[in-house]
């Protein structure tokens, strides 16, 4: 016996400005960051091609649905840079044009009213699943009876027959057919009108033209239903790819104990939100041997094909890397509103430092770190105050003979009428000349003197930093 095959083949072939995607978030949490790639992905799409990328909030369980976890999905969704086209669409304040949609199906035939009692679904449900059928209900038969009056119903789907051969053809998972008898009469709208998650998604899928959908591949199985629905209204399916999952570090599914999943902790712990997307980026799409590759470059180079069909793992050594590699590239002014930011945040009083040293210290600090705190790190060692402590090792490098010749230092330092790099950096040399000895030999002692241990740029540039002021009152605590 032949199956019949799927009664429509229509799918959507928009190119170009004609493409739309969306992010359909469901805002019960935080956005973790399998969304925030979701997100990405959709939204790399969407400019490449200069179509639309437009935000739903999935916000129709109104039991797990926040105002907290709409704000924070915006928030993080606007931290990353990853604006929509116009407002978003919330879910659940459409609720009548979905109630619509299922009533012109019912009105077609594609959907009917089921007057099953609990008890007497349950049954059927049962029977079904021992023979390995999908359930149906008896409703579903236009000639099997008259409703009896004022009993409530729920509408389902009259989903295509148990040997019918549904397809769906993903961009990343191929064709992935279901048997029709793996798809029941499912509801649309529960007796009380309210609609289901399913009906919505289709509906304003349809309504918003959404020609594309990337989204994870947990929603694989939902596609099947989604498609069936959709050719029972008669509109076209959209272009699917179903991405996997990403994987902690240990290969499994992602979840708390793999560290931080909402995108807000991630900007807490100092990351740029251009690494970010060039990090989630790389978790599930490739090129070629392109290792970091910038939003600018993703924008002209982003294609379905090169999403991958495997797992990608979570791993925070990479995300540092590619972090640092951000920090390098930033703009110092900016960084430094960042830094400041990250500071009082993290309730470090950064007032100490002008605006001036701190846009001067960036480049010599930058090379060496991953994260913004880190860039808090090494200015510690302006922030420290006078006296400075000074570390076992510091202590050590300063035997009085050293200091005798910090105090001849001290003297020809004062002289010196501008405080720049290169200056200090004339006045060392001269003075190690006049002792006779390298600046090796005197250098340990006078960083010592100067930050007590703490990670430091070399000297000059310390001294520059720290300011003359500053440079011989910290000479001047160690004489
Ligand atoms: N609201 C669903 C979720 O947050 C996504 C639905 C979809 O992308 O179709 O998992």
């Amino acid at each position: 016996m032949h199956a019949p095959t799927d009664p429509t083949v229509h799918t959507h072939e928009a190119t170009g400005s004609a493409i739309v995607t969306r992010f359909a978030p469901s805002p019960t949490g935080f956005l973790h960051i399998g969304g925030a790639r979701t997100a990405l992905f959709n939204w790399l799409f969407a400019r490449k091609a200069g179509g639309k990328y437009l935000l739903r909030i999935e916000d129709t369980d109104r039991e797990r649905s926040t105002q907290p976890a709409v704000d924070a999905i915006l928030a993080g969704l606007a931290w990353l840079g990853l604006e929509a086209d116009g407002p978003p669409t919330f879910q659940f304040t459409r609720a009548a044009r979905h109630q619509e949609a299922a009533t012109s199906l019912v009105a077609s035939g594609g959907a009917y009213h089921c007057y099953l009692s609990k008890e007497e679904e349950s049954a059927l449900k049962e029977e079904a699943r021992a023979k390995g059928l999908a359930f149906r209900s008896p409703w579903r038969d236009p000639d099997y009876g008259t409703p009896p009056t004022g009993a409530s119903y729920v509408t389902r789907l009259r989903a295509p027959s148990d040997n019918t051969i549904i397809e769906v053809m993903d961009k990343v998972q191929g064709r992935v057919v279901t048997a029709g008898r793996e798809i029941d009469d499912f509801i649309l709208l529960r007796s009380d009108h309210t609609p289901t998650y399913m009906l919505a998604v289709v509906v304003d899928d349809h309504d918003m033209g959404v020609t594309h959908i990337i989204r994870g591949d947990d929603h694989l199985t939902n596609a099947a239903r989604q498609s069936v629905l959709i050719k029972a209204f008669g509109w076209p399916v959209p272009v699917y790819a179903h991405i996997p999952l990403i994987h902690g570090d240990d290969g499994k599914k992602l979840s708390k104990r793999h560290g931080a999943l909402g995108v807000d902790e991630y900007r807490r712990m100092g990351y740029l939100p251009e690494a970010m997307r060039a990090y989630l980026l790389r978790l599930g799409w490739s090129k070629g041997d392109l290792d970091i590759v910038s939003t600018d470059e993703a924008l002209a180079l982003f294609d379905l094909e090169g999403l991958g069909r495997s797992p990608a793992r979570l791993d925070f050594v990479k995300m540092g890397s590619v972090n640092a590699h951000f920090i390098r590239l930033a703009d110092d002014t900016r960084l430094m509103e960042l830094l400041r930011e990250q500071a009082s945040q993290s309730g470090i009083d950064l007032s100490a430092i002008p605006d001036v040293i701190l846009k001067a210290a960036l480049p010599y600090l930058k090379p060496r770190a991953q994260t913004l705190p880190d860039l808090l790190d090494q200015l510690q060692f302006i922030l420290a105050k006078r006296p400075i402590t000074l570390d076992e090792k510091a202590s050590k490098a300063l035997s009085s003979e050293a200091i005798e010749r910090i105090r001849r230092l001290r003297g020809e330092l004062s002289l010196l009428i501008v405080w720049q790099h290169d200056e200090i950096k004339g006045s060392l040399d001269r003075f190690a000349g006049e002792e006779n000895i390298g600046i090796g030999k005197i250098g340990p002692a006078v960083r010592a003197a100067l930050t007590g241990g703490l990670a430091a740029p070399d000297l000059a540039v310390t001294m520059q930093l720290l300011g003359k002021q500053e440079t011989l009152g910290r000479l001047d605590d160690i004489i």
